[in-house]
């Protein structure tokens, strides 16, 4: 589902890689962990199976594609099969809960009524089937961060990345976040998750992947936060679950949906990257 061979990053103002030789695969139905201290690498792994950036060299396989073939035409359409969560959540401010999650449908240009049903189903999924009608600031942290999923998941994404997405957040309401998270995976999500949560990481008992100034040091199947017996060598990865359950893969499938013309002057509009770069800005 998503294949890294001998990935490295090197970005123009950087002396080092931020990513270095990564090889790894990660299997459909994973919840994957991808920890280490801040500089490591992790945010950069996410935004190369984004293609907010490109590889510097290796090669990056996501859904069957080759990222580094993907035009920037195709890119917003590869977008739709995965769901973006951060840590400081980035909703929209003067838009309710309903319509913050509802704008990732209508730029898809799904109809008024597929959304009228979309969005309360997510939202009870994420617990907030009663605040469809709060603005984000009359919500808690918690609240907001759930928001953020449903608007990340509505769409049905094949491959969920949150970055950090309980770093703002305290222990308890972090861990109702992490069953959110939980629930989203069984249900067939792919996740893959950016954290230096030492406690929720070692709570989870999922696949570990380590990363120490854009190395991979450490790719346990279950896995804890800090190895007791101090880090393993990549020869010794054991890159697959052993619980993994393997579900079926939609092909991906590049043709615009029906009621969506994607040469339209407002096909900017499905470009995700608004998610990732203004925080409080409104997208259009
Ligand atoms: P993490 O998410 O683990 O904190 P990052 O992927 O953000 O790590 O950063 C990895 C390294 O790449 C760091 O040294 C960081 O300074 C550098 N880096 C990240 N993004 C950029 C960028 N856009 N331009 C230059 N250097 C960057
Ligand atoms: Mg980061």
């Amino acid at each position: 589902m998503i294949r890294f061979d001998g990935v490295s990053k090197v970005y123009r103002t950087g002396n080092r890689p931020a990513l270095h030789d990564a090889t790894l695969e990660v299997k459909p139905g994973e919840f994957v962990f991808l920890v280490g201290a801040s500089g490591s690498g992790k945010s950069s792994f996410l935004r190369l199976i984004l293609r907010e950036e490109r590889a510097s060299s290796g090669s990056i396989h996501v859904l069957g594609q080759d990222l580094a073939r993907l035009s920037n035409r195709k890119v917003p359409f590869y977008r739709r099969n995965l769901g973006v969560v951060f840590q400081d959540f980035r909703l929209l401010p003067t838009k309710t809960v309903f319509d913050n999650v509802a704008f990732a449908l209508r730029v898809l240009g799904k109809s008024e009524a597929f959304i009228h049903d979309a969005v309360p189903e997510v939202l009870g999924l994420v617990g907030l089937g009663n605040k469809e009608n709060r603005l984000p600031h009359e919500l808690s942290g918690g609240e907001q961060q759930r928001v953020a999923i449903a608007r990340a998941v509505v769409n049905k994404p094949a491959i969920l990345l949150a970055d950090e997405p309980t770093g703002n957040l305290d222990p308890n309401t972090s861990k109702g976040i992490m069953d959110v998270l939980t629930n989203i995976n069984a249900a067939g999500t792919t996740v893959l998750m950016a954290t230096h949560d030492s406690a929720i990481v070692n709570k989870f008992h999922k696949r570990v992947i380590e990363l120490t100034d854009g190395r991979i040091i450490r790719d346990e199947a279950v896995g804890r936060y800090n190895n007791a017996e101090g880090h393993n060598r990549t020869a010794d990865l054991t890159p697959l679950r052993a619980d993994s359950q393997p579900i079926a893969v939609q092909p991906l499938d590049f043709d615009p949906i029906p009621d969506f013309d994607p040469m339209a002057p407002t096909s900017e509009a499905i470009d995700l990257s608004y998610l990732d770069r203004s925080t409080n800005e409104e997208p259009l």
